[in-house]
């Protein structure tokens, strides 16, 4: 947590600091003057000194996203691109996660409707359905044919066991990845936009409504 030094004394301009991390999303201090985007304000802009002299300007400030906020926004993307796959009822060709987007390609030729996506998206989150993993053996999946059959994405074979992620009443797929225990967690959502990428191909962008 960075100490915020313009909460006691708004009027201060210059202060010692120490960086703590320094990547291309930015430079984290452990105390600061910089007010950070928020409440309708915008970020400070300024600049900083170095230990030498050097000087780095700062075009803008914002809060620092904690490894698990930014994660946390990962496994609800993720666990929102599940429940679009149960909603569009065809196989994905493509699928990218960020902290900022989740984008999913269908391999379609129909038209998709914005306000049916984000009505049912919307649906399922509201309905907190829970998510679990499941694990469940070939000999398992190869006795019960059903089972396989409801998947939206078709188990590999051969690894002995495979690692299933069931959305309580919504999906159940192979999956690996990261997700909330449950679809509320998951938020608003919005459709930010719909592509025909290819003849066969209909590609789904999702933002948080925040
Ligand atoms: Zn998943």
């Amino acid at each position: 947590m960075t100490q915020e030094i313009f909460r006691e004394e708004p009027y201060r301009t210059e202060a010692e600091a120490t960086v703590q991390s320094c990547d291309a999303g930015g430079i984290v201090l452990d105390r600061t003057i910089f007010y950070p985007k928020g409440g309708g304000q915008a970020g400070d802009a300024g600049m900083i000194v170095r230990a030498d002299g050097s000087t780095v300007a700062i075009a803008d400030t914002v809060k620092a996203p904690s490894p698990l906020g930014r994660r946390h926004r990962h496994m609800r993307f993720h666990t929102a691109t599940h429940l679009l796959c149960a909603i569009v009822p065809h196989q994905t060709n493509g699928c990218s996660i960020t902290a900022q987007y989740a984008r999913l390609d269908f391999d379609m030729v129909e038209p998709l409707e914005r306000e049916h996506l984000e009505r049912e998206l919307a649906r399922l989150v509201d309905e907190a359905h829970d998510v679990r993993t499941v694990w469940i053996t070939d000999a398992e999946l190869d006795a019960k044919p059903d089972l396989v059959r409801t998947m939206s994405v078709k188990p590999p074979r051969g690894l002995g066991r495979v690692r299933l992620l069931e959305i309580d009443g919504v999906d159940l797929q192979p999956c690996g990845g990261t997700h909330v225990a449950n679809t509320r967690e998951i938020g608003k959502l919005r459709v930010a936009k719909i592509e025909k990428k290819s003849a066969r191909s209909r590609r789904v962008v999702l933002e948080f409504v925040e």
